[in-house]
């Protein structure tokens, strides 16, 4: 049961959805009414706010923008078919938040801040939830330094905000994915496993890169060897070898331990399909692929749930793979889209009514 919490709501006085049309709208550009916001000083959270979504103010000395200690999660809320809205797992992303948080010295946030709030933010913008197919709203919690002071050390304030964002199907087409041997995500000891803003700006030259050669994302491989793979963009990644699925492991810290991940590891074992979470060299999927073992390479992640691969290129060698020919992962996305669009019964305890 989570704790009562109080928060000062000040609503909108005029909603902007009044001739909105919510259908296939693009990821992230649009937000609701309202946002959830609430200052951390002298030690404690001070009085939570839901109030109309509208700018901040921030001062250039403002620690976070210098620093770097900014932290945040992805979630989705999703409309069930008696008209509720319901989210998918967002304890496991309040879990991951906190390590997140103590990974770059900022304080952990209550779990009645972070559920409560949220779902207190949702229910007040409930009619920004999309009634149409593959449609959600997606819900973005974070969390930054607010020191107005320069200067290397962890800030004293810090502010935790929530913003919802309707969004349509995210649709990627399946993509050419460029195994990166020069530079690296994460190191062992680093923050790779941190959901931290510096890795995605250390990622956006490398995929930048990438890109110009005609690449979509990169598919990261350790620090130290360039030999073990970890994870694509902003997703897990899966291997279909031999029927049995691969996926790295996580006890070295430098792969983000994703909900969709884990989500997929579990229907995978219901759907009677063997799971190895391991190190994997990339050495071995590719003589899988040349043996014809290696069927299908799928990304896992909350954007856009399972992303087909269809080429992985390493050093001068490509291996294509057909989107078209892609069962476990079809299988997999119908199986989460049954739970989460309340088609199928939530066994697993993941869907928190609004
Ligand atoms: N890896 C990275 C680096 C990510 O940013 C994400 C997206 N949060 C994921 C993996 C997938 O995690 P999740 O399934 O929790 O969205």
């Amino acid at each position: 049961m989570i704790a009562a919490l109080d928060v000062k709501v000040t609503l909108a006085e005029k909603s902007k959805l009044e001739g909105v049309s919510l259908e296939k709208i693009p990821f992230g550009r649009m937000f609701t009414d309202h946002m959830f916001i609430v200052q951390y000083e002298n030690g404690s959270w001070q009085q939570p706010e839901i109030k109309p979504y509208q700018s901040i103010t921030i001062d250039p000395s403002n620690a976070a923008l210098h620093y770097g200690q900014s932290i945040f999660e992805g979630i989705k809320a999703y409309p069930t078919p008696g008209g509720e809205v319901a989210i998918f797992r967002p304890m496991d992303n309040f879990h991951r938040f906190n390590i997140s948080a103590e990974r770059m010295q900022m304080p952990t946030v209550p779990e009645e801040i972070f559920i409560e709030g949220m779902r207190q933010l949702i229910e007040i913008d409930k009619a920004w939830v999309p009634q149409y197919p593959d449609h959600a709203l997606y819900i973005r919690p974070f969390m930054f330094a607010s020191d107005d002071a320069i200067g290397v050390r962890p800030s004293e304030k810090y502010t935790f905000i929530i913003i919802l964002s309707p969004t349509g199907p995210y649709f990627t087409a399946p993509m050419r994915i460029y195994v990166e041997e020069h530079f690296v995500r994460a190191v062992p000891g680093g923050v790779g496993y941190a959901k931290t803003a510096g890795n995605y700006a250390a990622s956006m030259y490398p995929t930048a890169k990438a890109r110009a050669k005609g690449y979509d994302q990169v598919l990261w491989t350790d620090a130290l060897e360039h030999r073990y793979v970890q994870e694509i963009g902003v997703m897990n990644v899966f291997f279909i070898v031999n029927g049995k699925a691969l996926t790295p492991s996580l006890e070295a810290g430098t792969i983000l331990a994703g909900v969709t991940r884990n989500s997929v590891i579990t229907v995978l074992k219901e759907m009677g399909v063997e799971v190895e979470e391991r190190p994997i060299a990339i050495e071995e999927l590719l003589e899988a692929y040349q043996a014809g073992q290696l069927t299908e390479v799928f990304g896992a992640g909350t954007a856009a749930t399972i992303s087909q691969i269809k080429e992985l290129r390493y050093k001068e060698t490509d291996m294509f793979f057909n989107p078209e020919d892609a069962p476990v992962a079809s299988a997999v996305l119908n199986k989460l889209n049954a739970i989460r669009y309340g088609h199928e019964a939530d066994t697993h305890g993941w869907m928190l009514g609004v």
